[in-house]
């Protein structure tokens, strides 16, 4: 299996990159924000409780989002490998899913961190805020959100680091170089692990 985990701060471009690396690898996408939008839109349980925290730009507590997925990955026993988008966001998790797929005798084989400048990250999110209507993409969430990247996210660099499994990729250039960036991390380590 070829499992990736891809994380950088809001507006990174995760989403837009996840969607070019499951096309070409064929992996089963995971975005857990797509998902908790989905909940939400249902109003389910679950997306009743995590309205409150995105809302205000705060992370969903790590139970219900390991639960969560714990499910998704149950239910889907056949995958070629999977690409968590905004999955792990705090040590917890990122210790959850290392368990999670050591039970199936798996692992993360990389973890790319797309890395862009706030200035850019800022002007991108309230773009997109103008353009999609997201709840969370208004100035004053988007700083908080920001600020929760770094206190609770970013403490993951060096736990992936330690592993040697961290790749950062600049993510300030267009969508296709920043593409060519990963398919090359990508294919290099596949051919290792052969
Ligand atoms: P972005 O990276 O632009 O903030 P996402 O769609 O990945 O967008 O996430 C939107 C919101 O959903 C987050 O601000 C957070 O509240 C919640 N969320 C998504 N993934 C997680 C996660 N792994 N743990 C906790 N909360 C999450």
């Amino acid at each position: 299996m070829l499992n990736i985990a891809i994380f950088g701060a809001p507006g990174c471009g995760k989403g837009t990159q996840s969607e070019l690396i499951v096309e070409k690898y064929q992996l089963h996408h995971i975005s857990t924000g797509d998902v908790l939008r989905a909940e939400m839109e249902k109003q389910t349980k679950l997306g009743k409780l995590a309205e409150g925290y995105i809302q205000k730009g705060h992370l969903v507590p790590d139970d219900l989002i390991i639960k969560m997925l714990a499910d998704i990955l149950e239910s889907n026993p056949n995958e070629k490998g999977f690409i968590f988008d905004g999955f792990p966001r705090t040590i917890t998790q990122g210790e959850a899913l290392d368990h999670l797929l050591r039970d199936k005798n798996e692992s993360i084989i990389a973890v790319l961190n797309l890395d862009v400048e706030e200035e850019i990250l800022t002007e991108r999110l309230s773009k997109r805020g103008e353009e999609q209507g997201r709840c969370d993409d208004n100035p004053e969430i988007i700083r908080k959100r920001l600020e929760t990247y770094k206190v609770q996210t970013e403490p993951l660099i060096a736990y992936y680091k330690k592993q040697g499994k961290h790749f950062t990729v600049k993510g300030n250039k267009p969508v296709n170089d920043v593409f060519e960036n990963i398919r090359e991390i990508l294919d290099r380590l596949i051919y290792q692990n052969k």
